[in-house]
């Protein structure tokens, strides 16, 4: 969610910290703060706002006071969970002798709130943080030593955290602890630092250490100690990434999700050549070529309904049963899960809490788990008992484009995978489908790029921006489809839709279509095309304007009723994906036209660490 930066070593931290800030931006926020290191103690510069806001407060100090400089500090960009929006709310919070920045939710912060009162701590702000803040202090008073302190109010708190903390007594020192909240540490030309990503300490370095759970750290210039929660030292292996710097630039698109849209047959092609010997499909899985009962899908937003995608094929192909879930449902809902199922959690970020929560829960039954996320070296990825990863590369844009058409295509593979390891299709057949699939969905998405076909997707555009409600409809897959699409547009252009299994619309929904009311009607399969037909004929007849996004082979074998169609060369098996870039490039531009930036939708942020 929010970002956490820490920087300490010979040179100014400040311009670092605000680089660094910058770099977590896309991680969506809504204040931003830093603290560093002074000869007359900790300063705070904090506000509700922007980086800009930030940068112009630290401008206006500079010009009353001084230029500030300081060799340690800490640095924050806020996503609000406890407490509006605020100067005062805002990160770093200082209690007594430390001062925190802090990525997460105090689940008990009000009980410990109650007892830190008692003992005559008083509060600034309505922030969990500030309690977490306080009770750490608190430990600190007993023990005066800051690893002991942190891993004793980690014992304190529940919730996830991830917190990077400067004590009075070592102010030239970071110390951090991380829970269910990411945080990596690393170092270079003398310094230390700790970022909530890798994008944050790029330009600095592509080694980085991975904090475990519940580990405590200190960073003293260069060098960085990791604690168990007993004390007992840890050696943590350094690790390298492999996303270059220029990856996770916009590169000279107008928008991160753009670009994003633009990189999805690259990073299709990457996928591929991670999941595929010759022809056929290789996924490396010794769950997957075990019995297997039924497998129960959990994730959320996009990747859920990459889920969908995957439970159509997977029944389809595998004829494995399975069950797709909202994480946030799954956790909570006391699932029936049986000993031969398996658990598969899908996450970009693969630090998704609700995710992380149901793969927890799976665990703690004794459920096989199986991951695909994005990020190497993320929470999901380290606790599932077998990790596939997606090679989408950084996602930066908030609204998933490529990393959804990346899990689709990986989810493909998957079923064909175990579809051939059950001997439900023939090694002959599983090459024949997997070489299609690959040829007709890469060129399928290049062509989406073509004029002829964004032509008509901005004109699309153009009528759905200038309208308050918009409906998408679909039959089996394309329903899917539809969801997704209908996600995305809602994301970023704050245009109310809905989206509907089209056989749906008169049970109820057909009720709100009047003149002019844009429908978006997908349709790939041919044998349920001609009922698509029917429905959008009663679409129109009430007023409706229908978009059609189709196949060229449909739209050469139908004649659909449509007011504007959009339709794209591939062949009808495989046209989902490419469809669903040409809605992803719909939404993009609908936002574009609106005025607003896609990137950075408002209430919304890239990888969600909060429940
Ligand atoms: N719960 C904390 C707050 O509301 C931290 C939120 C965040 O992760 O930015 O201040």
């Amino acid at each position: 969610m929010c970002g956490i930066i820490g920087f300490t070593g010979h040179k100014n931290c400040v311009p670092h910290l605000l680089d660094a800030l910058s770099s977590l931006e896309y991680r969506g926020y809504d204040s931003a703060g830093i603290a560093y290191s002074t000869d007359e103690g900790i300063r705070i510069i904090k506000t509700s706002g922007k980086i800009e806001a930030l940068k112009n407060k630290i401008k206006d100090y500079e010009t009353a006071h001084c230029n500030i400089s300081g060799d340690c500090g800490i640095g924050h960009t806020r996503w609000a969970t406890h407490g509006e929006p605020s100067d005062v709310n805002s990160h770093p919070h200082r209690v007594r002798d430390l001062t925190l920045v802090h990525n997460g939710i105090i689940e008990n912060y009000a009980e410990l709130k109650e007892s830190l009162a008692a003992k005559g701590y008083t509060f600034l702000s309505e922030t969990d943080t500030e309690i977490a803040a306080a009770q750490i202090s608190l430990r600190y008073s007993e023990t005066s030593d800051p690893i002991k302190a942190l891993h004793k109010a980690a014992e304190d708190i529940r919730g996830s955290f991830a917190f990077g903390v400067i004590f009075d007594d070592y102010p030239h020192k970071i110390y951090a602890i991380r829970r269910d909240s990411p945080l990596v540490a690393a170092a270079a030309d003398g310094c230390g630092m700790i970022a909530s990503d890798i994008t944050a300490i790029l330009p600095h370095t592509r080694k980085y250490f991975p904090i475990p759970e519940n580990a405590a750290l200190v960073i003293d210039g260069d060098e960085i100690f990791f604690f168990d929660r007993f004390g007992r030292e840890l050696d943590i292996p350094e690790e390298e990434v492999t996303w270059s710097t220029e990856d996770a630039r916009r590169g000279g698109y107008p928008h991160f999700m753009l670009k994003e849209i633009f990189e999805e047959p690259h990073a299709l092609r990457e996928t591929f050549a991670s999941k595929m010997v010759g022809n056929l499909p290789a996924i490396n899985s010794k769950i997957l070529s075990s019995r297997i009962g039924t497998i129960h899908i959990a994730a959320c937003g996009t990747a859920m309904h990459a889920g969908l995608f995957a439970k159509h094929y997977i029944e389809k192909l595998a004829k494995i049963p399975v069950t797709v879930n909202i994480a946030s449902e799954f956790r909570y809902c006391d699932p029936l899960l049986d000993g031969e199922d398996i658990v598969l959690l899908i996450s970009q970020s693969g630090e998704t809490a609700d995710t992380l929560a149901s793969l927890r829960l799976a665990k703690s039954r004794e459920i096989r788990t199986l991951s695909l996320v994005n990020v190497a070296g993320s929470a999901i990825a380290r606790e599932s008992d077998e990790v596939i990863y997606t090679c989408a590369g950084p996602e930066i844009a908030v609204a998933s484009t490529k990393a959804y058409i990346v899990q689709c295509a990986s989810l493909y593979l998957l079923a064909l995978d175990l579809a051939l390891k059950r001997g439900m299709i023939s090694a002959e057949s599983a090459e024949k489908m997997c070489s299609s699939f690959v040829r007709d969905i890469c060129s399928g998405i290049s062509s989406v790029f073509d004029y002829s076909v964004t032509e008509k997707i901005d004109k699309a555009a153009e009528y759905i921006s200038a309208r308050r409600h918009v409906f998408y409809i679909g039959r089996g897959i394309d329903s899917h489809l539809c969801t997704e699409g209908s996600l995305k547009l809602k994301e970023i252009s704050y245009i109310h839709s809905e989206a509907y299994a089209a056989g749906e619309m008169k049970h109820g929904t057909i009720s709100l279509i009047e003149d002019g009311v844009p429908v978006i009607a997908i349709i790939t399969e041919i044998s349920t095309a001609e009922k698509m037909i029917s429905g959008i004929r009663e679409v129109k007849s009430r007023g409706g304007y229908v978009i059609a996004f189709v196949s060229e082979e449909i739209a050469d074998k139908f004649e659909i009723p449509y007011d504007e169609v959009v339709s794209i060369p591939c062949p009808s098996t495989h046209a989902h994906l490419p469809i669903m870039t040409a809605l992803q490039l719909m939404a993009y531009k609908c936002a574009v036209k609106l005025g607003l930036d896609p990137d950075k939708p408002r209430n919304l942020a890239k990888s969600v660490t909060v429940e």
